[in-house]
């Protein structure tokens, strides 16, 4: 049935927009939404024949070969509309209205999950609470959430997040909160924004119906509200809170004590303090965060006992998942922070992508709100049971009950009744996923099970890949593709994870340095085209055998090649490198004749692109050159194509070209360090997110006198008597040698402490004189979001590439996925 116009009524129960993750085909109502890179349209098909029967499809989108593939088609019911995301939002919103109890929404630059996550473990034992999963808080993330509401909730948590005028409309017409918190501004408005005020206008409508807002008032936030939010909704009540102006409606008293934080909570309208709790001696944007959930807890008469309970279970949490090695071969995907049936799907279909054959999860009971525990148990086996997991650990007596839901369960009775008898020393090379509820302190699993060689970890934020990528994606359009470059082990990064997490992201072709570095990912199971930038005479059968394409910079590997290929009767794709003033590798205007003649005379190649590489893309200075260069490449590009009678794909810019050369953006890009948000281009680096942090830990802090020298060749002194803290990094683990000595520095507790003394092999030491409170076991930052890779290559006098490629391969790698 083919209906014009948004559904009145469709029988499934969950919507669907990401065709992959639908578990659960038959009752799920797969909404085609068509974004810049991604069309929902073209999965219609394959989801018809795995049993998806309802579908949410944009006129533009159903074309009318859908339309007549679709005669064939049985029991369907395809609703046609304008806008798809639209008719999502309508759906959400008239579900909203189905619901009278308090449904809280949290927007502002930082800190929206964390809070949504601690006010739903502080309210939890009250009401049954409904919260956006991980951060779904965009214009479709947002109705989905809503989506989640059922007459078992009390209670609903949700998050809102823009990036474009006018957003925030359509996501305050779907929550309608009742109240709200306004984490804070953040410090840059994005390119979408005239001005800070304009996004913070934005951000406020969310609260036009609200009856109350909290909010910390600091940098004037009170005054911007007041003055823009009270005309449009003259009662809300602004419940803010200072720290200075003891007339404000929450005056807040802090007092730092061994190991926690007390602080008072005092009304304007009162005598007495109302609140005295004692908080976790977590950093200052957590507290903030948290006073934040303090106060709407607070709003709905949750006790100050229960608070304070709470309070001391919380822990500095991450939203996200963490992939680390494991001892005998294992990598173990460390979730023990989130455990509920989202977030076991989430990790669910992070490991599906992973190539390991033994797949493993260790699960701890479960508590979700708005579900019966039997439905729960039937939906945590039904979730699981979609994959292929060749064991599976349950613990906790519950899991007894509900055996005949799983599929190899081994159950037991406490994490120390595991840890006593699971044979932990015998798992091998698993991915092992271990998610688990607090109270089951599932971490002892986590250390019993990590490799512990080292404490500096490289971590490295996906999400910020992704949206980098995005970033690049619509910056070159559609009709340009993209080639990720990840030699050398993708900067450093690890290329593994790295171009899954990319392949996923539909990343048209990757290049590596080396044959073997290819055949690494293939072995990964990475089916995208793979290009290989300096391959070697003796390993074309293994080029063959991978399907690996490599470049072709020279008359003798092409005559190589073409006799290669002639003689074990093989069809071959090249990339012909053109060198245009690298004087590297490549082809010379010189030797382009003889190339044509011989490329005429081998059919069985095929050449799929032909590509040139700029030399100083980034320097401005050298504009003329660089403009030369893109000329000559077209000439020569152009002269070959004609020759040999069809259009192989063009292309010359690196990331620094695509930024400063657009118009040289041709057929592909070769899109490398941007990728991981760096970028001499100032408009550009705005937009990106840095991806790689470094950090390292204090291992002793000691006292020196000011006569005293400090490290090898006693080159290190303090002007005054003070404290260093010595750090668990060298230049073994890639901490360039000459930031010593002064020139380099690192973050702890958010301070810059610079170098003193030589950097050694595997430490260092920093000078932590004007730090108060630091203690053994703290971070150290050796960069990240705040502190730029950019930043230490200038101080190391060196290129951020080389910073990244020189991280040693003892450094454990981190990969964190919201
Ligand atoms: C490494 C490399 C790139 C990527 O350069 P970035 O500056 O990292 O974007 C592009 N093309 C070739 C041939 C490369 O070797």
């Amino acid at each position: 049935m083919i209906i014009q116009g948004k559904p009145k009524f469709f029988n499934s129960k969950i919507l669907a927009i990401d065709s992959r993750q639908i578990q659960n085909p038959a009752d799920s109502l797969f909404i085609a939404i068509k974004g810049i890179n991604h069309d929902g349209h073209q999965y219609i098909e394959e989801l018809y024949h795995k049993g998806v029967r309802e579908f949410i499809v944009e006129q533009e989108g159903w074309t009318s070969d859908l339309q007549e593939k679709s005669n064939n088609w049985e029991r369907i019911s395809v609703f046609v509309v304008k806008n798809s995301i639209q008719t999502l939002q309508e759906i959400a919103k008239e579900h909203r209205e189905k619901f009278q109890f308090p449904i809280v929404a949290i927007t502002g630059s930082n800190g929206k999950t964390t809070i949504k996550e601690w006010l739903s473990q502080i309210l939890e034992d009250q009401y049954s609470v409904v919260k956006s999963p991980k951060s779904f808080n965009s214009q479709v993330g947002v109705p989905l959430s809503v989506w989640k509401i059922n007459h078992n909730h009390s209670f609903g948590i949700f998050e809102a997040g823009i990036s474009k005028p006018n957003e925030m409309n359509f996501l305050e017409r779907i929550i309608q909160p009742t109240g709200g918190i306004f984490t804070n501004l953040g410090s840059s408005h994005g390119a979408n924004f005239q001005n800070d005020f304009e996004k913070l206008k934005e951000k406020l409508n969310l609260f036009k119906k609200a009856h109350f807002l909290i909010f910390h008032d600091t940098n004037g936030l009170k005054n911007k509200i007041t003055d823009y939010l009270v005309p449009i909704n003259p009662n809300i009540q602004l419940i803010y809170w200072s720290e200075t102006d003891i007339n404000a409606p929450i005056f807040i008293y802090k007092k730092h004590q061994k190991g926690k934080i007390h602080i008072r909570f005092k009304k304007s309208t009162q005598s007495e303090v109302f609140l005295k709790l004692d908080f976790p001696d977590f950093d200052e944007a957590s507290i903030e965060n948290l006073i934040n959930c303090v106060l709407m807890a607070n709003h709905y008469a949750i006790t100050q006992d229960v608070i304070q309970r709470k309070l001391i279970h919380l822990r500095s949490i991450s939203m996200r998942l963490e992939m680390k090695d494991g001892i005998n071969g294992n990598k173990i995907i460390d979730d023990t922070y989130n455990n509920d049936i989202e977030g076991l799907q989430f990790a669910l279909s992070f490991m599906k992508e992973n190539h390991r054959k033994n797949k493993m999860i260790i699960l701890s009971e479960m508590i979700e709100t708005g579900l019966l525990e039997e439905e729960l148990y039937q939906k945590i086996g039904q979730t699981i049971n979609q994959y292929s997991i060749e064991k599976m650990i349950g613990i906790g007596k519950t899991f007894e009950k509900y055996q005949t839901n799983f599929k190899n369960l081994e159950v037991y009775k406490n994490t120390e009744d595991f840890l006593e008898k699971g044979g932990i020393k015998e798992i091998r090379d698993s991915l092992i996923l271990i998610k688990g509820a607090r109270k089951y302190q599932f971490e002892r699993i986590v250390n019993r099970l990590l490799k512990k060689t080292h404490q500096t970890e490289l971590i490295i934020h996906l999400n910020s890949l992704k949206n980098n990528l995005d970033y690049f994606k619509e910056k070159i359009g559609p009709n340009t593709k993209i080639m990720a470059m990840v030699k050398a082990f993708a900067y450093g990064a690890g290329s593994e994870q790295l171009t899954k997490t990319l392949e996923k992201q539909a990343i048209d072709y990757f290049a590596v340095a080396y044959t073997d570095e290819g055949i690494e990912l293939r072995e990964n199971g990475i089916y995208a085209p793979i290009m290989v930038l300096n391959p070697q005479i003796h390993e074309f059968d293994k080029l063959a055998e991978y399907q690996l394409e490599p470049e072709i910079y020279s008359l003798e590997i092409l005559k190589e090649i073409d006799e290669y290929s002639t003689q074990n009767n093989k069809n071959l794709k090249i990339h012909l490198k053109i060198d245009t003033g690298m004087k590297r590798l490549g082809f010379e205007s010189h030797e382009i004749e003889e190339l044509i003649k011989i490329l005429n005379q081998a059919p069985q190649l095929w050449v799929a692109s032909i590509f040139s590489h700029l030399v100083a893309s980034e320097d401005i200075n050298q504009k003329s050159f660089t403009e030369k260069q893109i000329k000559d490449f077209k000439e020569i590009s152009d002269k070959i194509s004609q020759q040999i009678g069809y259009k192989p794909f063009l292309h010359i810019n690196n990331s620094a070209g695509i930024t400063y050369y657009p118009e040289a953006n041709l057929d592909m890009v070769r899109l490398g360090i941007g990728l991981f948000g760096i970028s001499s281009n100032p408009t550009i680096k705005k937009n990106l997110e840095e991806v790689l942090e470094l950090k390292t830990y204090i291992t002793q802090i000691k006292t020196v006198e000011k006569e005293e020298t400090i490290g090898y060749g006693r080159k290190g002194k303090l002007k005054e008597k003070g404290k260093i803290a010595t750090l668990g990094i060298g230049y073994a683990d890639g901490f360039k040698r000459n930031l010593g000595l002064g020139k380099g520095q690192f973050l702890i507790k958010g301070k810059i402490c610079k170098t003193v003394g030589n950097i050694c092999m595997d430490m260092c030491m920093v000078d932590i004189s004007h730090l108060k409170d630091v203690k053994v076991g703290d971070q150290a930052i050796a960069f990240s979001k705040e502190l730029s890779i950019q930043k230490i290559a200038g101080l190391a006098e060196t290129i951020p590439y080389e910073i990244m490629t020189s991280i040693s391969p003892r450094v454990k790698r981190t990969y964190l996925i919201d």
